[in-house]
């Protein structure tokens, strides 16, 4: 087994009293790689055995709020927990007004941020970032895992990317993509092509186009369906399709129904689920 991955949280931004939001974490070569930071993300990262002070990297798809609605949680708490001196600036990769957001976040905590260090002598320091911007190309090279950006399409909101994540040791390379919230497009089929695993938020478009509020239809226009998606990793040559971000959430007992929708396009294997479900990536032959 070279990568993990557990989808902490697999609901949208209607909240749903099993699912967490929008986050996907990845472990591979001892690195704890956090993908977006959606409600609920430090509950069900305890859950699957981590903290925010274990996270090697934060990468954000893009800047919609069910993807970053727990950003400010994260920052202080692992500030807090982080004991002992020079605790490592967190890198958070994201797309084109990652900074701003992440400043006007630490911005909104001013007061807590102050209030614990004239109480605390150990904490000289607000909670250290590095956050760097991309669209696309290579953002990261550590002991064997590779992490590449590439562009998605989600417009009108723009930029967003996807990530590629890749972890090379004795047994090869194993690879996984986080396609974030995307139609299908050119740029994801590259950033995915001959992946091990696809992971992909999806929405059903059979059933939420048919609803009366056309604020609520209106999310069709930048969502892939199940169908959508698995066509793309079947495109790409992936290996499996991972789904989540499931809007709507899927009914107890329905999980064929949304799993025939993918196979219809896609002849690999689908994993979808509940909150923390588990799926390991090992390299391909
Ligand atoms: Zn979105
Ligand atoms: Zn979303």
């Amino acid at each position: 087994m070279t990568i993990e991955i557990t989808l902490l949280g697999t609901g949208s931004p209607i909240p749903d009293p099993n699912r967490a939001g929008p986050a996907t974490l990845v472990r591979a070569g001892g690195q704890q790689l956090l993908i977006d930071c959606g409600r609920g993300v430090l509950q069900r990262l305890a859950a699957a055995g981590g903290s925010a002070n274990t996270v090697s990297a934060l990468l954000l798809t893009h800047l919609h709020s069910d993807h970053i609605a727990d950003l400010g949680d994260l920052l202080i708490t692992r500030w807090v927990t982080t004991f002992g001196p020079d605790a490592t600036p967190l890198p958070i990769i994201g797309p084109p007004g990652t900074a701003e957001v992440v400043e006007a976040m630490l911005r909104a905590f001013g007061y807590d941020i102050g209030y614990r260090m004239a109480h605390h002598d150990d904490l000289t320091g607000p909670p250290p970032v590095e956050v760097s911007e991309h669209t696309t190309g290579q953002v990261w090279d550590r002991d064997g895992v590779r992490i590449t950006v590439g562009p998605t399409d989600h417009r009108p909101v723009a930029p967003t990317i996807g990530f590629r994540i890749e972890h090379t040791d004795a047994d090869g390379t194993a690879s996984v993509v986080l396609a974030g919230d995307t139609v299908p497009c050119d740029s994801l089929d590259e950033l995915a092509a001959g992946a091990g695993a696809l992971v992909h938020t999806v929405i059903r478009k059979d059933i939420v186009e048919a609803l009366p509020q056309q604020r609520i239809r209106e999310i069709c226009d930048y969502h892939s369906s199940v169908a959508e998606a698995a066509a793309t990793a079947r495109r790409a040559g992936v290996g499996t399709l991972v789904l989540t971000h499931y809007i709507p959430a899927i009914a107890p007992g329905q999980e064929e129904q949304w799993r025939e929708l993918a196979a219809a396009e896609f002849d690999g294997p689908i994993e979808l689920g509940d909150d923390l479900h588990r799926v390991e990536v090992t390299a391909r032959g």
